[in-house]
């Protein structure tokens, strides 16, 4: 299996390659050159297999021979033992139209787990093979950079560098990533919203001097291996579905258009999905764009689902290459558009193409607070805002059909779950009280020169 890059086909990269690039020298996102596919008897032998051999099973169709089975199979088994469930992602059922996946039963408490724990293990084995060093930067709207601590926290060769918006993640958040002591983590904050830090990310990624001296990579979902590793709980809610119904919608909480790009994957993979239904706040670009065939970036607003409070959505490259069959040369150039003049349009069959897979829906702020009381009154069940809004477009819209991915705990956000129905959810039995522990941030300027410099004097301590 070889990959290229979304702006240009020509030249291939290993799998190895792209996990240690993140992002593509061109500017571009590496995606595989063929997505393999599955026959339905596959499809119907994976649904009857646990967690972990999905996993294997899937992840091994993109990574070839990068890995021995034996050592796939053992990282796949560290990454999840710790989760707090036995199916790793529990599907729950709400009543007879909805059921909600819930994918917060790791360390930090969000969806970001799943795919950092098994990436974290890959970075470090493809490294020790060379004894290289790497710099891995990482914007964070909040759950990412929590994930990415944990996971990063003492691998060998690796210096874990997360920026995040001052102000704009909640406390539990900051915490996770705050508290954890590691020498070869360093936490920083930025006065600025999450696009300046993505912004900041792209920058170094495309000073190639700086890149290379530093052996910088990212472990946003720019990097193909999260969105690799996020196919696999698609195939595992249906493994856990139990009812009958075809026509199954996914409703994805939607920010950066990675843990929705998985799910249309998947389906491109075979797995039998209607709909994948994004689901925003008000910052609702994707929606625009699937409601007008317009992709524009307006400012984007803090909200209290602050994980989706994004504008640019870096995967939507990704969708655009596969899904509207462009040559890499259109992505290129839509993209320069859009750097441009802060917008660009989809003809009308690429506009169809992209409506034929996907549905889109947003919920405002005050919604989402009615939700998570609703929800709690009717079923006892307590979920996080950004869930909320997924649970609220399925009502909306009226779904026959729906799992709603949960893609983080409700004690992440006790502000806004409290405000709903009066109660402070509690964290579950996590090893420490971070609430109590001593906090390392680094506060640095808004500025890309400033962070690069940063980045160079500790790479090289
Ligand atoms: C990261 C995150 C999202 C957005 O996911 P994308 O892959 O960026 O679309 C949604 N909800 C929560 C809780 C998140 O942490």
């Amino acid at each position: 299996m070889l990959y290229f890059s979304t702006r240009d086909t020509d030249k291939k990269f290993t799998f190895e390659e792209i996990i240690l690039n993140g992002l593509a020298a061109d500017g571009g996102l590496y995606i595989p050159e063929k997505i393999p596919t599955f026959t339905e008897s596959a499809i119907n032998r994976l649904l009857s297999s646990d967690y972990q051999t999905i996993a294997y099973e899937i992840i091994k169709q993109f990574t070839g021979e990068t890995f021995t089975t034996e050592l796939l199979k053992r990282m796949i088994h560290d990454s999840y033992k710790s989760f707090r469930s036995d199916f790793v992602t529990p599907l729950r059922e709400v009543d007879d139209s909805l059921s909600i996946l819930e994918l917060f039963h790791g360390p930090t408490l969000a969806f970001k787990d799943l795919a950092m724990q098994l990436l974290s293990r890959m970075i470090e084995e493809v490294l020790s093979r060379t004894n290289s060093k790497a710099s891995i930067i990482c914007a964070t709207s909040g759950d990412t950079g929590g994930a990415a601590v944990t996971s990063f926290a003492n691998k060998k060769n690796i210096k874990l560098f997360v920026l995040y918006p001052k102000g704009r993640i909640s406390e539990v958040q900051r915490r996770f990533m705050s508290t954890v002591e590691a020498e070869n983590i360093k936490v920083i904050s930025i006065n600025g919203n999450f696009d300046d830090c993505q912004n900041i990310v792209k920058n170094l990624f495309n000073n190639r001097h700086f890149a290379k001296d530093v052996s910088l990579t990212a472990v946003n979902s720019i990097n193909w291996a999260r969105i690799m590793i996020q196919i696999v709980y698609y195939f595992s809610a249906l493994s856990q579905y139990k009812r009958i119904e075809k026509n199954i919608n996914f409703i994805v909480p939607t920010g950066n258009f990675g843990d929705i790009f998985a799910g249309y994957i998947a389906k491109r993979m075979g797995l039998p999905i209607h709909k994948l239904v994004i689901a925003t706040n008000v910052n609702n670009i994707l929606e625009r764009c699937l409601k007008t065939g317009v992709y524009e970036v307006f400012d984007s607003i803090q909200t209290n689902s602050p994980s989706m409070d994004i504008q640019i959505s870096s995967n939507f490259e990704r969708l655009l290459f596969d899904l509207l069959d462009m040559s890499s040369g259109v992505v290129g150039k839509k993209m320069t558009q859009l750097r441009e003049n802060g917008k660009f349009e989809l003809s009308k069959s690429e506009l169809k193409s992209f409506k034929d897979n996907f549905d889109a829906g947003s919920i405002n702020q005050d919604e989402t607070v009615k939700i998570i009381k609703d929800m709690y009154n009717k079923s006892h069940q307590i979920i996080d805002p950004h869930t909320a809004i997924a649970v609220g477009i399925h009502y909306k819209n009226s779904y026959k059909n729906s799992i709603v991915l949960s893609t983080a705990h409700a004690a992440k956000f006790p502000d806004t779950v409290e405000k709903a129905i009066g109660i402070n959810p509690d964290l579950p039995n996590i090893s420490d009280d971070i609430y109590k522990m001593h906090e390392n941030i680094i506060e640095l300027p808004n500025d890309v020169a400033d962070i690069g410099s940063f980045i160079t004097k500790n790479f090289s301590e």
